[in-house]
């Protein structure tokens, strides 16, 4: 807490998963053998045709400002992919690209929430949810999941959650950090309760849509009776491993749309320019360009659960997308390990990261006090030696 700064930022957590990864580059920097499985990121460079894009976007001199909300080519490639992958139909005035997904769900905090408006959170949920709300005014309100429900919420659990200050429910599916996937039928009786309550906006945030190893991604918008209310946020940093990149876009309603356009306009202006052209070709190209990553993390899924449930004490579902396992760790607490004592979730990370130095993120931040997150976008030795060490240190 600092007097010279503000509540705002002063009441505000940092990012766990960007703090995680700070943490283990410094130790990395400092000569330390540290393996990082905190990260969200794929270890995959980006396709070569993306990256021809850019390069041929240099080349053709693109340098200055674009429109706030997208250059236009881009806005009708993101139209086009929603309505190829998703069955949505959005005109360009209701797409909106942004800095990263991280900028549209920021962006839409602050255009509709005011003091003291309620944010459901099925929990566990993706770190930034519950800060990028609260500075916006919101009050996050989480629905409990567990284990044995897959970590997915039930209608009736969303229904008790509902009070006369809700404002908005966000989720991502596939979950980032559960992995679960909601199918379409899971939504429909989700939706049936939200259609009761017409003034809750949802925000639906597909950005690991093409990660999904069951198979079928299904979207709130894609419901006629929540089309209206519901906001589908995506972006390539996960499919197309361009996190730095930073482009993220929504569809959406056209009034928050515009004052997505009118909230950026005074904050950013539009993305960057060439990330922006190399995203209409990463869009303009069929899902199936990029299937070999996919395959990729399907195969380390099922590596990571097989050492994963060598070692004692580790709870596991089964992931059905994105690419974290987040094991319910709570049979350590109260147990003194390495002369270490264990009473939460953050201890046994920061045990993880000293003894055995692998890089995970506590479930504190996510929402859920049991668990850890273990991203397995890594490659298959880092996910071997990284299993191996904590098997070790456990014994
Ligand atoms: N949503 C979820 C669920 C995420 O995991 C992330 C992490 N990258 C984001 C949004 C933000 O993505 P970006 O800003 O890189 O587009
Ligand atoms: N979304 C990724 C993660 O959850 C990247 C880091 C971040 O932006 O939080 O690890």
């Amino acid at each position: 807490m600092n007097p010279k700064l503000s509540h705002r930022v002063n009441e505000m957590s940092t990012s766990a998963t960007l703090a995680m990864a700070a943490k283990a580059r410094e130790l990395k920097e400092a000569g330390k053998d540290i393996i990082g499985l905190s990260l969200g990121e794929p270890d995959f460079t980006i396709p070569d045709f993306v990256k021809e894009a850019a390069i041929q976007a240099i080349h053709d001199d693109f340098h200055s400002y674009s429109p706030v909300d997208g250059y236009g080519d881009l806005k009708q490639a993101i139209i086009n992919k929603f309505k190829r992958d998703n069955h949505l139909n959005y005109n360009p005035a209701q797409i909106v690209v942004s800095t990263g997904a991280k900028q549209s769900l920021a962006n839409l905090a602050q255009v509709l929430l005011n003091e003291g408006d309620e944010v459901l959170l099925p929990a566990p949920y993706w770190v930034s949810y519950a800060d990028i709300s609260k500075v916006a005014g919101g009050i996050p309100i989480e629905i409990p999941t567990s284990i044995e429900t897959d970590f997915k919420i039930t209608p009736e659990a969303l229904e008790a959650a509902i009070t006369p200050k809700t404002k908005m429910m966000i989720y991502s599916s596939p979950c980032n950090p559960s992995g679960s996937v909601y199918s379409e039928k899971e939504l429909r009786a989700l939706a049936d309760v939200l259609i009761k309550y017409p003034d809750i906006i949802v925000i639906s945030d597909e950005i690991y849509e093409h990660i999904n190893f069951v198979g079928t991604h299904a979207s709130m918008a894609a419901f006629e009776d929540m089309y209206d209310r519901t906001v589908t946020v995506n972006g390539v940093s996960k499919a197309y491993s361009m996190t730095g990149w930073r482009i993220g876009y929504i569809g959406g309603p056209e009034y928050i749309a515009r004052a997505c356009n009118k909230m950026q306009g005074q904050v950013t202006s539009g993305a960057n320019c060439i990330a922006q052209r190399a995203t209409i070709t990463a869009l303009e190209n069929p899902p199936s360009k990029i299937k070999y990553m996919v395959d990729a993390f399907k195969e380390r899924r099922k590596l990571i659960l097989g050492l994963l449930s060598e070692i004692p004490g580790f709870k596991t579902n089964e992931p059905e997308g994105a690419f974290y396992v987040f094991p319910d760790i709570s049979y350590y607490f109260g147990k003194t390990l390495k002369e270490k004592n264990i009473n939460t979730a953050g201890d046994f990370a920061l045990f993880l990261l000293e003894e055995a130095g692998v890089a995970t993120v506590t479930g504190e931040a996510f929402g859920d006090p049991n668990c850890i997150r273990i991203s397995y976008a890594a490659s298959e030795k880092d996910i071997k030696d990284a299993m191996k060490r904590i098997k070790k240190v456990l014994e």
